[in-house]
């Protein structure tokens, strides 16, 4: 049966192009009735740390990959398994398809005059044994080519001769990633290697060695790039990649899941947002692009907005909870009110496109004072405001009923009298009382802020 893998390693914050990988995978192992198997390559001992063990743990589960699912396999540690690695170094070694070599680079470079030159096999058939410092080389074949099967790049095919015999174990003995890689696949029975393409360099020669270890190469699935509107590979250095960070950020992992998995694939139709059950029946490793896909922040952002319209009111005031309290809402120990945000929630629900919009968007409900921002205040006190405002004002204060219809119905008539639209009317009205200029549904709003605060606020703002 099918059994995929997902290798990351724990060198940083969980990168959504992994998470990518990982849908992916996952894709497959569902749709197959196979196994997701999750390993840690955590070889590299001074890169790791266990707090980005427990992120791509965490980002597995936020993102629907359960552990405890019978689909999900591990994790394995790569770690755990050097044993493995070495006894296929030792068959390596003994079937000839390895050798040891003290060459250093200088050394090559002076026997070939090219400093850049890939190694000279000078020591194939020296018969080194072992010693501190030689290293272990994998004997390439001269002639012929070397053939992997991609479901995604048709079949690539690499010449022999290309390949230089390339080091397995170093001088110290240890393996090198490309066959500790390859041990626990084997190991691990993978039949679908579906990864990164800036691994498919290395894929030739994994797949020699798992000729030589007697193995029946696994099917490769090289994945594309992804890049930023630059066309500039995403790099934590230059793009937000952390999947933590986008969830941080109010992105709901469903709209994440649904955006990751149109990265080099498309469900057809024209369609785009699915439910996870549904993407998973219908993708198709086969159908992924190998076009580099463009991360676009703007298509995501209206994912998210998409999902959460999706939600009930309910679902929705549960979600944004985290952002209506410390530290992203200081004042919300003291003076939340619950009834009042929920009146205002599905004002909110309907305009939000990130949860962590809804702070800004309510605050002026709870908080004493509107905020004070003076770009906003500027832009909305043109000349003729203050005049406009007491004439508001005026209206306002005796107006019946205080709902929404018949306040935008005085504004507008306001309005008229100073010749504005309803649109420049308000403008001084919703910064007296938001200290915004764009917020939720002005006259909704003021419904529920009630006639005595938003009095107050106007003649706060005259004053
Ligand atoms: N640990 C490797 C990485 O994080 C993955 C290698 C693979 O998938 O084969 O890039």
């Amino acid at each position: 049966s099918v059994r995929v893998r997902f290798a990351p390693s724990p060198t940083g914050m969980f990168h959504v192009g992994g998470a990518r990988s990982a849908l992916f995978n996952w894709a497959v192992a569902k749709q197959t009735g196979g196994t997701f198997v999750l390993r840690i390559e955590d070889t590299d001992a001074s890169r790791n740390k266990p707090e980005w063990v427990d992120g791509i743990l965490a980002a597995h589960a936020a993102l629907g990959m359960h552990a405890d699912d019978p689909t999900f396999e591990g994790p394995y540690f790569q770690s755990a398994n050097v044993d493995k690695h070495r006894e296929a170094l030792a068959r390596l070694l003994e079937s000839g398809s390895a050798y040891y070599c003290d060459c250093t680079r200088d050394d090559v470079a002076a026997r070939t005059g090219n400093p850049h030159s890939g190694y000279d096999a000078y020591c194939r058939d020296r018969g080194l044994t072992e010693a501190p410092g030689r290293a272990l080389r994998f004997r390439t074949p001269d002639t012929g080519e070397t053939r992997v099967v991609d479901l995604i790049r048709g079949n690539p095919v690499f010449p022999n001769d290309a390949m230089e015999d390339f080091v397995v174990a170093r001088g110290d003995g240890s393996p090198v990633f490309l066959l500790a890689n390859v041990v626990d696949d084997l190991d691990e029975g993978i039949t679908h290697v579906i990864r990164g393409e800036e691994h498919l360099s290395n894929t030739p020669k994994q797949q020699l060695l798992w000729e030589a270890l007697g193995a029946e190469p696994p099917v490769w699935a090289h994945l594309p790039v992804i890049v930023n509107e630059k066309r500039q590979k995403l790099s934590k250095r230059r793009d937000k990649v952390a999947l933590e960070d986008y969830l941080a950020e109010g992105y709901l992992p469903a709209a994440m899941v649904n955006y990751l998995m149109l990265l080099g694939w498309a469900p057809g139709n024209d369609e785009e947002i699915l439910p996870f059950d549904e993407m998973i029946e219908r993708f198709r490793i086969e159908d992924v692009n190998s076009a580099a896909s463009f991360f676009d922040l703007k298509k995501l952002a209206a994912f998210n907005g998409e999902y959460i319209r999706a939600l009930s009111v309910d679902e929705f005031v549960a979600a944004v909870g985290p952002w209506l309290r410390a530290p992203h809402a200081p004042w919300a120990e003291e003076q939340f009110d619950p009834a009042a945000f929920a009146a205002v929630a599905p004002l909110a629900q309907s305009r939000v496109a990130l949860l962590s919009d809804i702070t800004d968007n309510v605050d002026f409900l709870f908080l004493d004072r509107p905020v004070e921002d003076e770009r906003s205040w500027k832009k909305a006190m043109k000349p003729g405001a203050v005049e406009l405002l007491t004439d508001v004002r005026t209206t306002l204060s005796t107006l019946e009923p205080w709902e929404a219809e018949p306040l935008k119905n005085a504004v507008a008539t306001a309005g008229e009298w100073h010749g504005l639209k309803l649109g420049k009317a308000q403008a001084p009205l919703r910064v007296a009382v938001t200290g915004r200029t764009i917020g939720l549904p002005l006259f909704e709003s003021l419904e529920v802020l009630g006639r005595e605060r938003t009095l107050g606020r106007i003649d706060a703002a005259l004053a």
